[in-house]
């Protein structure tokens, strides 16, 4: 027979153990996983892979600018009481690190998890005023090193293949009896960015664009993938000045440019200013849409056809 405080002991071990089982798959059958993210790309990847066992939070609404958007508390909230937190990534996005921070400070037990692990990184290649050179070198000049790594890594495929494949092991690590749908869900969608990757890449082999001038610098990994020209007019994140518009506006004749490609998030001032210098015209492309893929297709489209104008 065990003694009365043997059982009350057991029962405690037992309570406990019930407890630390809870911790990790801590949601009940069919009730919803909590996913918090930073921007609406990520969205996507969330709920392709999810499914209808999540619910996500996005903390950068489309159409702001997350180098510089402070979410509201109401949704900082939220983000606190999510499950999961899937970031872009450590060190990427000033106001995610803080963002992160502060929502660990709330909940503790808040899962983050890091969808850029695995990437490499890219330091954007211009640095301070020695990247304003004449002519050909323009914007390709390796100037000072760049400390802070550029954090626009959802604008490549291949990149995003990566992400959704940290996406994928995080929703595992907080809910692991749906592991197989999780890993099925994932290869279904990444499937989809690799098969879009490769018509880009085959398309882009038929057909060279040439130099694609764009307002912000944020497609230097789509460059890479598919060894595009892209020149970005921002210079470090600051406004370009007159003397930097009007190299742009040479080096955008010298290379017959007919197109300048501005963003949905910020002005497209300068963008009209040099495409009336070079009679050419300004598009809007979005590197933040919620329809991820959709919208991947729809810039490589637009870069793709820009030197027809
Ligand atoms: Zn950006």
């Amino acid at each position: 027979m065990i003694p009365r405080s043997g059982v009350i002991t057991l029962a405690l071990v037992l309570l406990v153990l019930a407890a630390g089982c809870n911790d990790i798959a801590r949601n009940a059958p069919g009730e919803r996983i909590s996913v918090a993210v930073t921007i609406p790309p990520q969205e996507e990847m969330v709920r392709e892979i999810g499914g209808e066992r999540v619910e996500v939070v996005v903390m950068v609404p489309p159409g702001s600018d997350p180098h510089t958007y402070e979410p509201e508390p109401a949704l900082v909230a939220r983000a606190a009481g999510a499950d999961l937190y899937v970031t872009i990534g450590t060190g990427l996005l000033p106001i995610e690190d803080t963002l992160v921070s502060r929502l660990t400070a709330m909940n503790p037990g808040l899962v983050v998890a890091d969808s850029s692990t695995g990437i490499p990184s890219l330091s954007p290649d211009r640095g301070g005023e020695t990247s304003l050179v004449q002519g050909e070198d323009l914007g390709r000049e390796t100037g000072q090193a760049n400390p802070s790594p550029d954090p626009h890594i959802w604008l490549s495929l291949r990149n995003a293949v990566i992400m959704s494949e940290n996406t994928r092991d995080a929703l595992i690590k907080v809910d692991p009896a749906n592991e197989n749908e999780y890993r099925r869900n994932c290869d279904k969608y990444t499937s989809r960015l690799r098969d879009l990757d490769q018509e880009i890449d085959a398309a882009y082999s038929r057909n060279d664009p040439g130099m694609i001038l764009v307002t912000h610098q944020a497609w230097d990994y789509f460059a890479r993938d598919y060894h595009l020209d892209i020149v970005a007019i921002e210079n470090d994140g600051k406004e370009a000045t007159a003397k930097d518009l009007a190299s742009f506006i040479l080096l955008a004749r010298s290379h017959g440019i007919r197109v300048v490609f501005a963003e949905a998030q910020e002005s497209t001032r300068e963008a009209e200013t040099i495409a009336g210098e070079i009679g050419g015209s300004v598009r809007v492309i979005d590197p933040l849409a919620g329809d991820y893929l959709a919208n991947m297709e729809r810039v490589a489209e637009a870069f793709g056809g820009a030197a027809q104008g």
